[in-house]
């Protein structure tokens, strides 16, 4: 049994040994082969079996897979890409997905036996995919001050030395409380009340680092930080603008999406510094087109930018629309901007004063390819634009993304089937973690009721977001961090920051 002297003595808690934190150099073997000219088929078929027969065993395998992603199955714990409403595959999950439920369902195990034999030194020498594949944590395990080796600790003592380390802090907001998408909505409410309670406004989360850019964009332009769309838009559009996005790695389902699509006659327009396979051509693993054919070719016009020069491109392509405009108008949608926005006298003086030399310069884009990409776009009767990461994490993303809002606002398209606005998001609940309250600046609203729901004063102060809570730890600012990812767990348990010398425990 763990006592508060063991703490303060320095068993319970771990130290802040002088650990450089140097990425481990893991010699990988670099293989460069012909660039695949589809993405799906059968190989992704194998490799997903592979992985989860490998992880969990053929018939328990077999069984979480059939579940993946049905109605009354398992949700995917990976991507966050929409599972259809209506008519479910027998095999509603894709490579990535097969995987991330295989790392979830692994049968390997790590005992305290393996810390027993693996010194801290030694683990942090190891790569982070040799340490997930070390398989899942049996147990609870501690760091004591001034040792190299993790030990096991009951549940009930890792509880009090959580319980401990947070009243010794001087205030709650010397502790963070992160978590990422990997959380359910209920865990990540009752983790939101559970700081709170505390008296913290301290949870930062993964999407700080993925889609905040757009949660603020999408607010300031349009008054919900959220899409517009729905799968089923998907198969209503006719013109889909790709922007910063890889859906072939990041969202493998949104392949058959695209595809379905272009069976309806949409055309695709790519924007990515690369030619990423996954947005050349798809073979359906689930169709013999796709198992023994070639596939479908998904892009129609690609425009290889320069890194963060999308905003150029954008700009770029609505300079052309209001050129068209001028030329032979019926491109812009009057009507909706004059009833529907505000501004767009400003904003086309202002577009007007950006030559197309800077465009050109900046977006590495030529302004033929430009003018194609307008045209296309002055067609569209039904518009969906699409973006991730390649987009959200510039500095000057936020700017970025109201142009593509701009874009859709000049042609009204926004707010009816078949067209609207898609930032898709990395981690399958994202999203509902931020609407449950994971957030560092919760809305005056949301703390009155959260208050007056469960009688207490909820804490008004801004919180630490992701940058500045790092910057916090670094600073000592921050003494506890406490993060609950949904993550299954991994070998990396939590180290209480061993607090500065105080006068009486709480
Ligand atoms: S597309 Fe995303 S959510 Fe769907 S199965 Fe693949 S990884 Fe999972």
């Amino acid at each position: 049994m763990i006592s508060d002297e063991d703490v303060s003595a320095g068993t319970g808690a771990g130290s802040r040994r002088d650990v450089r934190a140097e990425p481990p150099q893991t010699p990988v073997e670099l293989k460069v082969g012909p660039i695949k000219q589809s993405a799906g088929g059968p190989p992704a078929v194998v490799s997903a079996l592979q992985y989860a027969w490998q992880e969990m065993g053929l018939s328990r395998g077999a069984i979480a897979l059939m579940r993946l992603n049905q109605k009354d199955g398992i949700d995917c714990p990976s991507c966050a890409w929409p599972d259809p409403d209506d008519q479910r595959s027998p095999a509603e999950f894709c490579e990535n997905g097969a995987r991330a439920l295989a790392d979830e369902a692994t049968e390997r195990r790590i005992t305290p036996r393996f810390f027993a034999q693996h010194s801290v030194a030694e683990l942090s020498q190891q790569s982070d995919h040799w340490l997930n594949k070390q398989g899942r944590l049996t147990e609870p395990l501690v760091l004591p001050r001034g040792a190299d080796y993790y030990q096991p600790i009951s549940w009930e003592d890792a509880f009090k030395l959580i319980a401990i380390e947070l009243r010794r802090l001087n205030t709650p907001d010397e502790a963070i409380f992160y978590t990422s998408g990997r959380t359910s909505n209920e865990a990540a409410f009752l983790y939101q009340l559970f700081v709170r309670q505390f008296g913290s406004n301290n949870l930062p989360d993964c999407s700080n680092m993925c889609h905040e850019s757009t949660s603020v964009a999408l607010a300031e332009s349009i008054g919900i930080g959220k899409g517009t769309v729905t799968l089923d838009d998907f198969n209503r559009a006719d013109t889909i603008l790709l922007i910063g996005q890889n859906p072939g790695t990041n969202h493998p389902r949104m392949l058959t999406a695209l595809q379905s699509a272009k069976r309806n006659g949409c055309t695709i327009i790519a924007v990515n510094p690369l030619p990423e396979t996954g947005l050349m051509r798809f073979k359906h693993p689930q169709e013999v087109s796709g198992l023994l054919g070639s596939g479908t070719e998904l892009t129609d016009l690609f425009l290889q930018i320069r890194i963060n020069g999308d905003m150029a491109l954008l700009k770029g392509i609505m300079k052309a629309l209001l050129e068209l405009e001028e030329s032979r108008g019926e491109v812009l949608d009057r009507e909706f901007i004059d009833t529907k926005t505000n501004g767009f006298a400003g904003f086309a003086a202002a577009l007007n004063t950006v030559s197309w030399d800077a465009i050109v310069a900046q977006s590495g884009i030529a302004r033929t390819q430009i003018a194609a990409a307008a045209q296309i776009i002055a067609r569209a009767e039904r518009m969906i634009t699409c973006w991730a990461m390649g987009l959200t994490q510039h500095t000057n993303a936020v700017a970025t993304i109201q142009e593509i809002v701009h874009l859709h606002l000049l042609r009204g398209q926004i707010g009816r089937p078949g067209a609207g606005l898609c930032p898709v998001r990395g981690h399958s609940n994202v999203q509902g973690d931020r609407t449950v309250g994971i957030v560092e600046r919760p809305k005056a609203e949301f703390l009155d009721r959260l208050g007056a729901e469960f009688g207490f004063a909820p804490p008004r102060r801004k919180g630490y977001n992701t940058v500045d809570a790092i910057k916090a730890m670094h600073t000592g600012a921050a003494r506890v961090f406490l993060p609950w990812a949904g993550i299954s767990c991994r070998p990396r348990p939590i180290r209480p920051t061993p607090p500065p010398p105080c006068s009486a425990a709480a």
